[in-house]
């Protein structure tokens, strides 16, 4: 890798079911998740991640998911 800044975020891989991206969605402070940009009612799709503490986290998770 040669990312040079420490707060830097995974890039969001495409959603593992359609290909849509995947589109990062947050519940009060601390619950991030990332879902299909084609998720439930925007478009039928039923890829989601569990809901992390924080962004990168979440990004992980949702880049894992197949
Ligand atoms: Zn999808």
């Amino acid at each position: 890798m040669t990312e040079t800044s420490s707060t830097s975020t995974p890039a969001i891989k495409p959603c593992p079911k359609c290909g849509q991206p995947g589109a990062i969605r947050k519940a009060g402070s601390n619950r991030v998740w990332v879902q299909c940009a084609k998720y439930g009612k925007d478009g039928n799709c039923t890829a989601i991640s569990r809901p992390e503490a924080n962004k990168k986290d979440a990004i992980t998770v949702w880049n894992k998911m197949k």
